[in-house]
């Protein structure tokens, strides 16, 4: 299989390209610089053996190369071809190459390279499809009849592709059923080889991602000024300009960190002789006492919390504190409001006594937990971050604070963890 510039196309072609770009750049602006960085290769199959590839919905590859049939661009409308251009610099710049949950390659070995897709790539491309289209359909913008939508998918729009592969799979009918569901947007969708890519070096991984942050600004500035960018670029650039992490991987972290402190100092205590002892008879040997992390749980009953993300943090500290060993005699829970409350120790997180509800001052609540005794080596503050903090940290304590409102704050002296109530499903 050759492959031409697009300079080597006829003017008229070369016309129509260019013209397809203005278009999709016209209908979303804030494209405009991934749209640029598309890199067209044209594909000549005319003297081959083998029939020429399906290349209607012009497919790209990971280098940010977009594959031309000459054919196809001879009768495809501007408005159409402007519609596939804004497609496939979606499927590059949701990364969708990178997300295909499909087996690894050594499954798909027995797949010739370039040989026809896999009943997954298949799925994954109208998953894809789906995550993209919803996006691009807009008051000015139609979709081509080929072009796979939620609705023709029967399922709700707004998902992420993960999704949609999920919902498919209990429905391969619902493709099945759609042959015209069925171009290929080539390697820039799954990360697989196609037979008419050109192993060239093209757009790096690095530059991709800075294209990426320059479009995620430029949704952005679009959605101040004109408003009208769809919601799903919204969330893609939130994403790209502010990584969420994983708050639950985040809190399971922090609270190990403070707990393997502890265990670190290892006391060697003469207390109780070692059973090595006796294979040693003339010599005493310490034996090796490792202290368990002593938890106290700090909460802000203050009122202004949200009783299901308190619910789902709490129930993250159970697993958490149980997989460390915290047994229920290392673990108290302070309620706290403007003052602390009694101490509580509790079998489970979940029968915790929430009392309080006027005004917040989580500096009571670590001052009542450092006066315990034992005193504890790790605080945990679940609260809104609206409260006055002390300046500074009770000596010798760690103070872990889950903060469930992104808009609160916390001190410095203290390892901060936002919880939010996305979870942080997708990073
Ligand atoms: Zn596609």
């Amino acid at each position: 299989m050759r492959h031409l510039r697009i300079d080597d196309l006829p003017l008229d072609l070369r016309r129509r390209w260019a013209a397809g770009r203005v278009w999709a750049a016209r209908e979303a602006p804030y494209l405009a610089s991934a749209l640029l960085a598309l890199d067209p290769v044209v594909v000549d199959a005319s003297g081959e053996r083998e029939p020429m590839p399906d290349l209607r919905a012009f497919p790209a590859d990971q280098a940010w190369h977009v594959y031309i049939d000459p054919r196809v661009l001879f009768t495809v409308e501007v408005r159409e071809l402007g519609f596939w251009l804004l497609h496939q610099v979606s499927h590059l710049l949701r990364e969708h190459a990178g997300r295909f949950p499909g087996p690894p390659a050594p499954e798909r070995a027995s797949a010739r390279p370039g040989g026809p897709r896999t009943a997954d790539q298949r799925r994954w491309n109208v998953a894809g499809d789906a995550e993209i289209n919803d996006d691009l359909h807009t008051a000015t913008l139609e979709l081509p009849d080929s072009a796979v939508h939620p609705s023709r998918l029967g399922l709700p729009e707004g998902w992420i592709a993960e999704q949609y592969w999920d919902a498919l799979a209990t429905e391969p009918e619902s493709i099945a059923a759609m042959p015209d569901l069925d171009s290929d947007c080539g390697s820039g969708c799954d990360g697989q080889e196609r037979s008419w890519n050109r192993n060239e070096p093209g757009l790096s991984g690095l530059s991709a991602r800075l294209l990426a942050q320059e479009t995620a600004r430029q949704i952005r500035e679009h959605t101040t000024e004109r408003g009208d960018t769809p919601a799903g670029w919204q969330r893609w650039a939130d994403q790209v300009l502010e990584p969420r992490v994983n708050w639950r991987r985040q809190l399971a972290a922090q609270v190990r960190r403070g707990a393997a402190d502890v265990s670190g100092r290892v006391d060697f205590t003469y207390r109780r002789p070692s059973r090595r002892a006796s294979a040693v008879p003339d010599v005493v040997l310490p034996s090796l006492r490792q202290p368990l992390p002593q938890v106290v749980l700090v909460i802000d009953t203050s009122g202004s919390m949200s009783d299901s993300m308190l619910g789902q943090a709490l129930a993250e500290l159970t697993g958490v504190l149980r997989s460390l060993g915290v047994a229920r005699r290392n673990l108290r829970v302070i309620a706290c409001d403007a003052r602390a409350y009694q101490v509580q120790r509790v079998r489970d997180l979940g029968a915790i006594r929430l009392e309080g509800g006027g005004g917040t001052d989580m500096g009571a609540g670590i001052d009542a937990a450092a006066a315990l005794r034992p005193r504890p080596d790790l605080v945990i503050v679940l609260t809104d971050g609206y409260t006055p903090w002390r300046s500074e940290p009770p000596p010798g304590i760690r103070v872990v604070v889950g903060l469930m409102d992104r808009r609160g704050k916390t001190p410095d002296w203290a390892e901060t963890v936002l919880i939010d109530d996305t979870g942080g499903t997708r990073v």
